[in-house]
């Protein structure tokens, strides 16, 4: 390979994104189609390029005002949180921020819509979906605790900011749909997911988490 095309890719290559996936097996992700999409996404195009040699790390890193981009392994458990035997047709996600997440469920999911409040960093991200050719991804810059109306019902749906949960999004649910937030409990956060069944939401705690706040309003 040439030096100049090493010298861009060599920290990011296929390679490196293998030892993340093989990393994340060891923590106990299992479903092969998630792995699968962890090893397809560049995840270093989602961040600063200073950053982009720790961008296989299993860690969350900054992305600018004050937000982060999601540690793979809580990305990952998200993902399979949400898929059944089938495949989520299309999917909600709240929380745009790098657009990774986004970017590893457009690789399973027909159509993702994914909603973030802060202008700069959906611009941003817009463009990396531009790059990447992901244009099963439609953006909106909207206070995502309103769900997307307009595009309900979803079949799930992701938050990637910790805070209370309200009713609207798991009211934009199909029956059968799922959705998974970290819920804001006093100082912690726990990993929640919430299946309808009709009128019925159950729902059941998977782990605790730390995410930046969900907030209300646009920036
Ligand atoms: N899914 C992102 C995680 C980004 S951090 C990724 O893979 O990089 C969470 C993001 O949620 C932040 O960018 C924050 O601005 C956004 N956010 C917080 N509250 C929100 C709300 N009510 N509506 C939309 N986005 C929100």
């Amino acid at each position: 390979m040439a030096l100049g095309i090493d010298m861009g890719i060599g920290m990011t290559s296929a390679g490196t994104r293998q030892r993340l996936v093989r990393r994340l097996e060891e923590k106990g992700i299992r479903d092969q189609r998630v792995l699968q999409a962890i090893a397809t996404v560049p995840r270093h195009r989602f961040v600063d390029e200073a950053l982009s040699s720790r961008s296989y790390e299993d860690s969350a890193l900054p992305i600018g005002r004050g937000q982060t981009i999601s540690q793979p392994y809580v990305v990952a458990l998200m993902t399979e949180a949400i898929l059944g035997d089938k495949l989520p047709d299309k999917v909600l996600e709240i929380g745009t921020g790098s657009g990774y997440q986004a970017a590893v469920l457009a690789q399973l999911c027909r159509q993702v819509f994914t909603t973030e409040r802060i202008g700069e960093l959906l611009r941003t991200a817009r463009q990396r979906f531009h790059e990447l050719g992901l244009h099963n991804i439609y953006t909106r810059h909207a206070d995502g605790l309103g769900g997307w109306p307009s595009q309900a019902p979803f079949d799930a749906i992701v938050v990637t900011a910790g805070g209370h949960i309200p009713d609207t999004l798991p009211e934009q649910l199909v029956d059968g749909g799922i959705l998974v937030a970290p819920e804001q409990r006093g100082s912690i956060q726990e990993l929640v997911r919430i299946r309808r069944y009709g009128d019925e939401f159950v729902k059941e705690d998977l782990c605790p988490v730390s995410f930046v706040p969900l907030l209300g309003g646009l920036e």
